[in-house]
């Protein structure tokens, strides 16, 4: 094949490269870097992709805006790193294509990933259903990553913004930085998504795969906490920082776990999970008395304790402040009146709305509050066994910026792992 890189003499001996883009364009600088493998972005993703390459002997570069490499990684469940969950199956993320993501879950298992913790000795405890936190700090398993990526001869540049990625005649690639450009055999876009904007985020992934023919999908906060339009958060907002174990359900989806009252509304894991399938305008049902049968409970107690309150029945199953704003809620003005002077019907409908109340939420908190992004990179043109693109050999996405987005629970970095690892065996 012609190529159409070339090295061009300027004056004294001083070498400089060339290369006439897929789009015409002529780039030079003095002889750029080349690398097997050039990977955008040092998230888990990212580290983990170079890590596996670097193994296999490939020459890997990893680009990353930051000052420095994995923020997300120390910022991450509170600071202690949720790095996976023992019952991960591909149940627990969402996407267009729920099967996408079961080869490299299988590829690149929880218990792979708790294997390398543990050759590092890294302490970690199981907090709740399954999710692995490090019993002192993410900065360990940052620390990890980073030792891997030295051991494998991995070369990570931060504060390096990439630009743009086009192809050279060659089928190489040509990475643009705000710094000169890098040639890569194969590119990793490992760009995560658009939560947390104080990290540094950008929507390059997302612009690169549309320019090579993919399909992003549309986009939003995940794993957000719920806002509330002041008529509702008026009576919620007393409870600020209380927090209740509670059914939240959506779209034939329900999490059984904590529900926290915010100044703004609604958060806690509950609302975070239930937020991945809330859609706005939507209503979410909430269950304030998970464990109890509620129209058989207040029928019971109807008959045995006939003066007693609403607000002291609800105070025997959840804290005496929500006890006294549900009671207020379900019964307005009639909130005082004994069990037994309720009007007929009066049971029924406080049992359905103890079991099943519908909140309609204003919105959510957005992208600044949001620990993941919804959508991303369409799995439909991508390999899911390699994460190479179906459309251009040698392109690649992993991690956040694709559209695989998992429970809260430590299932968001093991799909980082496992797609970072299954690219890395291929770049
Ligand atoms: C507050 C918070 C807590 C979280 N806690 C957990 C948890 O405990 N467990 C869990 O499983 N998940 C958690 N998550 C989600 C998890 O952090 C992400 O899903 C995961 O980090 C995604 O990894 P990634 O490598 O795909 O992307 P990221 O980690 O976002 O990395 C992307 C990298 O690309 C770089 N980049 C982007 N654009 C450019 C560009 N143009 N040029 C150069 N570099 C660029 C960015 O600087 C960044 O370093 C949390 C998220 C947040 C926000």
């Amino acid at each position: 094949m012609h190529s159409e890189s070339y090295l061009l003499e300027t004056g004294g001996d001083k070498l400089y490269s060339a290369a006439l883009l897929s789009t015409g364009k002529v780039i030079t600088m003095a002889s750029p870097d080349r690398y097997d493998v050039a990977i955008i972005g040092a998230g888990a993703a990212g580290l983990m992709c170079a890590i596996t390459a670097g193994q296999r002997g490939r020459k890997v570069v990893v680009l990353d805006q930051g000052k420095r490499p994995g923020r997300k990684i120390l910022l991450s469940g509170g600071g202690r790193c949720n790095f996976t969950n023992m019952y991960t199956s591909a149940e627990n993320y969402l996407s267009e294509n729920t099967h996408f993501a079961k080869s490299a879950l299988a590829r690149y298992t929880q218990w792979d990933f708790q294997a390398l913790v543990d050759k590092y000795n890294i302490p970690w405890h199981e907090k709740t259903l399954g999710q692995l936190f490090c019993d002192n700090s993410s900065q360990d398993i940052l620390n990890l990553l980073l030792d891997e990526c030295q051991e494998s001869g991995v070369e990570i540049r931060s504060r390096s913004t990439i630009t743009g990625v086009e192809q050279t005649p060659e089928e190489s690639f040509a990475v643009m930085t705000d710094g000169g450009w890098v040639e890569a055999e194969s590119v990793v876009l490992a760009t995560g998504g658009l939560s947390f904007p104080t990290m540094g985020v950008s929507d390059l992934g997302y612009q690169i795969a549309r320019q090579f023919g993919h399909d992003v999908t549309g986009t939003r906060p995940a794993l957000v906490p719920l806002t509330l339009a002041p008529e509702l958060l008026s009576h919620y907002q007393p409870l600020s920082g209380v927090s209740a174990e509670v059914i939240a359900s959506c779209n034939g989806q329900s999490f059984r776990e904590n529900l926290l009252f915010t100044h703004k509304g609604f958060s806690g894991p509950a609302i975070l999970q239930i937020s991945s399938y809330w859609q706005p305008g939507q209503k979410i049902s909430i269950n304030w008395l998970p464990d109890i049968n509620t129209q058989e409970w207040l029928e019971q107690q109807r008959e045995e304790r006939q003066r007693v309150t609403l607000a002291t029945l609800l105070a025997e199953h959840v804290s005496r402040r929500l006890a006294k704003v549900l009671t207020e809620q379900i019964l307005a003005e009639q909130a005082d009146k004994p069990i037994a002077q309720w009007r007929k019907g009066v049971l029924e409908r406080v049992a359905e709305q103890l079991a099943n109340d519908q909140i309609l939420p204003a919105g959510d908190e957005g992208y600044k509050k949001a620990e993941v992004t919804l959508g991303g990179v369409c799995t439909r043109q991508l390999s899911s066994k390699t994460m190479e693109s179906r459309l251009q050999k040698g392109l690649y996405f992993i991690g956040e910026v694709v559209d695989v987005t998992g429970h809260l629970g430590g299932f968001n970095f093991q799909w980082a792992w496992a797609s970072g690892y299954s690219a890395g065996m291929y770049a």
